[in-house]
């Protein structure tokens, strides 16, 4: 057996199964080594339902049954409810208030149920559990729901790994054993230097394996992990550093602006640029100015301000000429800006605010997104702009005509050609990589200077790990005069009050943001099904209960992108007073009049997240609110809710989560391509910072990464495959 070698030339694996398998990305044995258990479940701290009694604090795992919903009868509470099963004993879980809950789960699912025994002998139930749903349940003590299977763990690790339908933990178990047994780990080598493992403490690549998928001490899982996770983070930071060399070694536009220059355009500002900002504006000028293509990202909260950054930079660059132009009299042709936006909304909205910049200027500014070309000014009313067709648009791009070229990903379409394309901005796009640059510059061989500005807020470690080849810039000032938002952690009993608050906004006028619970679930396609769910069934009680006068819009993952745009639209026009909305859908999309935002299922979202969605109503002139609402009457999770009402931006926040939620919650992890190991491992700020020095010292002395590590060269190859990969 090599490591190389298809699982299927040495097991047994039918037709569906191999669907699965390619599902979790396992195609050879290599694959499956490296695919590492989520988690160990000590099964000595597990309880058994048969032995809860009044008052308990219980943690049990079992099979969820019965689930329904349904209103107190004289309350007229809504309650969900259903039973655990272990084997041992059934026990019903209720939650009150929270009727959606007896949707997100199913029956028959595995589940991990924590909460206090409450009721009266007899008729004992766990009230308001939290409930963490599993892939697998832990081998069962009881000896019932797996029997027979207790006798192959004497140990008391047993490992979890993620599954999917079709694969068990169990099985990914059982066949990592199995190629053990058949030598597998003689066959290996270890790609990581051993002067490197050595320096970190770190166990060696067969060592690592046996001690990550059976270990006997928890110590030696521990060791293990730390292994895998510094590997990792290695690659990504080798692709980066990689990269980085190759921005470097090529030639770019280098140019000066002048500060009187730049002047001009920012004092008609009708405001006052912020330190931040101006400081921003001066680090990417001397960039410009250098003799490397820039990389840096813009990172700042919504409404900080970076679409002023923006434009700043793109009227130095739009006045600026070529070299090649120097001194002669041309009649267009400056450098270009290309702008690439997440959505067309977005592109339309940058559209937008440019041409408020740019409008008393002879700049001429173009859009291009999927379903048309725009261009701004008009020739026959210059105050406005006008549709025009893809291949006029085009050919202004390509003659140098247009400096500035606002769009959506149809930018980087192969028909779209600049004449001296300097400088690309991009928005909220985690995966710009050289390659996309080099593209978009076409035959073009000098790289363009790239600004990427993003507003998710992320913990430093993490910045350092998926930007590792960005320069980093932090917006971290709030323009003044901007009224905070009122944000108030709402408990059961005041959601009345809350309801109340909003109809007299409405009848104000304004527009509001209901946010439905984010659905855990490790089938993601299950989980947008779930929430699907959980959006339509909130719109419909709140139109029947709550807000029966006034026009409820849903929106949701699952839509197309039209349609989306669409009810965007619609709500962006207040043809609908309130947007129910899953937690998927949180781009930032300008409302201003939309002031309200409603989250349900607070503490489920980590606080960098919520930050995050609450930015939305930040825009207008009024006074904004946000509510998170929460069954939890954990005194820990209204307290973690409660540094959303202290936190100056949202950085502080992600650190928070970071700090005390664990890495699985933080925001930004799903898409930094980043597996659960290598998010746990940007906790570690020291395992980070030491993958990243090694990383650099190795491309700095090894240019050719392939001949002289040809193992890494792999590895780091399949983590870009891997990081480009939905
Ligand atoms: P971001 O893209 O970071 O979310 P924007 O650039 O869209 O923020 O700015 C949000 C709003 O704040 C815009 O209406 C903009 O005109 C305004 N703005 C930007 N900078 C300042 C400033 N220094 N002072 C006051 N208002 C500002
Ligand atoms: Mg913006």
């Amino acid at each position: 057996m090599k490591q190389s070698d298809l699982l299927s030339d040495h097991f047994r694996i039918d037709a569906p199964h191999q669907k699965a398998l390619k599902r979790l990305r396992i195609s050879t044995v290599e694959d499956l080594l490296y695919y590492l258990p989520a988690r160990y479940e000590d099964i000595s701290e597990i309880q058994s339902v048969s032995g809860l009694s009044l008052g308990a604090e219980a943690v049990v795992y079992g099979q969820l049954s019965g689930l329904k919903s349904r209103k107190a009868w004289k309350s007229k509470r809504p309650i969900a409810e259903g039973f655990i099963e272990d084997g041992s004993a059934k026990i019903k879980v209720m939650w009150f208030n929270q009727p959606y809950l007896a949707k997100m789960y199913a029956d028959g699912m595995y589940v991990k149920v924590a909460g206090k025994v409450a009721g009266s002998s007899g008729k004992l139930y766990i009230a308001n559990p939290e409930v963490e749903k599993l892939d697998a349940l832990p081998t069962d003590h009881h000896n019932s729901l797996f029997s027979g299977s207790t006798e192959e763990f004497d140990d008391t690790l047993y490992p979890i790994y993620r599954e999917t339908k079709g694969i068990t933990s169990k099985w990914l178990y059982h066949t990592a054993l199995k190629c053990f047994e058949k030598g597998i780990l003689d066959t290996l080598h270890d790609p990581l230097p051993k002067h490197m493992l050595d320096r970190y403490n770190l166990p060696e690549l067969s060592t690592a394996l046996v001690w990550i998928h059976s270990p006997k001490k928890a110590e030696h899982a521990q060791s293990a992990r730390k292994r895998f996770a510094f590997e990792e983070v290695f690659y990504i930071q080798t692709q980066k550093a990689l990269e980085r060399a190759q921005v470097s070694a090529a030639t770019t536009y280098q140019f000066k602006t002048t500060k009187a220059h730049l002047k001009e355009f920012t004092d008609r500002f009708p405001f006052k640029l912020t330190d931040s900002q101006n400081k921003s504006i001066d680090e990417i000028l001397r960039d410009f100015n250098g003799n490397h293509a820039m990389s840096r990202l813009l990172e700042g909260d919504v409404g900080s301000g970076k679409t002023a950054v923006a434009a700043s930079t793109a009227y130095a660059v739009a006045t600026s000429r070529p070299p090649e132009g120097l001194g002669k009299k041309l009649e267009f042709g400056n450098l270009q800006v290309a702008y690439m936006a997440p959505t067309e909304i977005l592109a339309k909205q940058h559209f937008e605010s440019f041409i408020e910049y740019f409008h008393h200027l002879p700049i001429q500014i173009g859009l291009i997104t999927g379903s048309g070309c725009m261009k701004f000014p008009s020739k026959v009313d210059p105050t406005k702009p006008t549709k025009i067709s893809r291949a006029q648009l085009l050919k202004w791009v390509k003659n140098g005509e247009i400096p500035i070229l606002i769009g959506t990903h149809a930018l980087i379409y192969k028909s779209v050609e600049f004449k001296h394309l300097a400088y690309v901005i991009i928005d909220e796009q985690h995966r710009f990589g050289t390659n996309q640059r080099k593209q978009l510059a076409k035959k073009d061989e000098r790289m363009p200077h790239l600004l990427s500005m993003t507003a998710t807020p992320i913990p430093r470690t993490l910045a350092l790990t998926i930007y590792g080849d960005l320069d980093i810039t932090l917006l971290d000032e709030m323009p003044s005069g901007r009224k905070p938002i009122v944000t108030k952690v709402i408990g059961p009993s005041q959601q009345k009050e809350m309801y109340g608050h909003v109809r007299n906004e409405l009848a104000d006028g304004r527009q509001a943001y209901v946010i439905c619970p984010r659905i855990d679930e490790p089938d993601p396609d299950k989980a947008t099904a779930l929430r699907l769910k959980s959006v339509t069934a909130e719109a419909a009680r709140l139109k029947k209960d709550v807000f029966q006068e006034w026009n409820i819009g849903i929106l949701h993952g699952k839509m197309k992108p039209a349609e989306k745009d669409a009810m965007m639209l619609k709500f962006a026009n207040h043809e609908i007073d309130i947007l129910v909305a899953t937690s998927v859908v949180e781009v930032g999309v300008n409302v201003p009049n939309a002031t309200n935002i409603i989250i349900e299922g607070a503490e489920r979202f980590g606080l960098s997240q919520l930050h995050q969605l609450r930015g939305r109503v930040v825009r207008g002139t009024h006074q904004p609110y946000c509510f998170a609402v929460t069954e939890s009457k954990s005194e820990k999770t209204r307290e973690r809710l409660s540094a959303l009402t202290q936190a100056k931006n949202g950085f502080e926040l992600a650190e928070h989560d970071l700090q005390f939620r664990g890495s699985g919650e933080l925001y930004g992890a799903k898409q930094s391509g980043l597996s659960d190991l290598g998010m746990e491992a940007i906790k570690n700020i020291k395992l980070v910072e030491a993958a990243r020095n090694e990383a650099q010292k190795m491309v700095a002395e090894h240019p050719d990464l392939s001949r002289d590590f040809p193992l890494i060269h792999h590895k780091v190859t399949q983590t870009l495959e891997s990081l480009h990969m939905e």
